[in-house]
């Protein structure tokens, strides 16, 4: 990291800005990097800058966006609670040598939208159709609609996801390829704290015991992955739910929304799992809903 780099970080807070930003970067030469997020930054997120920096190099240019989407919410979630610190997350991004942070306003990305002006949305049909797009309709149109507004503002080379949200990098790539946008989507692993826990924004809402509940999504991955790995051979899907449901039930106030077994690219599920195969599941722990994958 340059000392040039510690000292700032550029905060563009307009669309119009940031696009004039990125165009004169592409007409330079310059390669851009970018990360999406919903901000309140954590070394999951941080994993994902040092990735885009390692992709475009010491001279290239990281763009951070930090922006809590609204059209990827559901009515009753949690939009209008989720943690906001921006400072802090500039604080972060200047540690890593993050050269612009781009935070816009609702009214820059969609305008018109309260007046029923904003009706142009993208939307993959096929692979949103499972696991959190089933339990969550129309969180990837919003997903992909506003991945594609960004990548039309940003112009990024390289855009880094995070292989925590597997569906949405699956999806997203799917997006990328169908619709040509010029960008090479990598995808960086899941980081997770001491106990397995996977970093997310959303572990702030686990108050009191429920931390420790919440590790029943990492021991339902690791006892599938402990079960195959004793069996020697594919197990049946219904065999590795019955585990999963299990595990669960251990934490008190966890409820399982679903465990999917699939190919891991194409999302096809699987009816006998071996290795190679991937597993991802939602638990509600308390009022909060996680999500975790792994290949197993
Ligand atoms: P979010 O702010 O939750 O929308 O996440 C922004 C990006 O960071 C997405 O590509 C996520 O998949 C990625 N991400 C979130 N948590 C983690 C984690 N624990 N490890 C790696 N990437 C993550």
């Amino acid at each position: 990291m340059g000392v040039a780099h510690c000292e700032r970080v550029q905060v563009i807070r307009s669309v119009a800005a940031m696009q004039r930003l990125a165009r004169r970067w592409q007409r330079q030469g310059e390669r851009i990097g970018f990360v999406p997020t919903m901000g309140y930054l954590h070394q999951g997120h941080l994993s994902l800058v040092r990735r885009a920096r390692a992709a475009v190099g010491p001279r290239g240019k990281v763009v951070v966006s930090i922006y809590v989407n609204p059209t990827q919410f559901g009515p009753g979630e949690d939009f209008a609670r989720y943690p906001r610190d921006l400072q802090r997350d500039l604080a972060l991004c200047r540690g890593e040598g993050v050269d612009v942070v781009f935070a816009p306003s609702d009214a820059d990305m969609y305008p018109g939208r309260a007046k029923g002006c904003f009706t142009t949305f993208v939307v993959e049909e096929t692979l949103s159709r499972v696991m959190e797009g089933r339990s969550r309709p129309g969180h990837f149109r919003g997903v992909t609609t506003v991945v594609a507004k960004l990548f039309n503002i940003v112009q990024p080379d390289v855009a880094v996801f995070g292989a925590k949200d597997w569906q949405q990098a699956v999806i997203v790539r799917r997006m990328v390829a169908n619709l040509n946008f010029p960008v090479r989507i990598l995808v960086s692993p899941t980081v997770r704290e001491p106990d397995g826990l996977a970093m997310s924004s959303r572990n702030k809402y686990l108050k009191g015991d429920l931390r420790q509940q919440a590790t029943v999504l990492w021991r339902a991955i690791q006892g599938v992955r402990r079960h195959l790995l004793e069996k020697g051979r594919p197990a049946p899907v219904r065999e590795l739910r019955a585990l999963v449901r299990g595990v669960v039930a251990t934490a008190p106030q966890a409820r399982l929304d679903y465990v999917e077994f699939f190919e891991p690219e194409t999302l096809q599920p699987l009816g006998m799992v071996g290795r190679g195969a991937h597993m991802a599941l939602a638990v509600f722990v308390g009022g909060t809903r996680l999500i975790d994958n792994a290949r197993l």
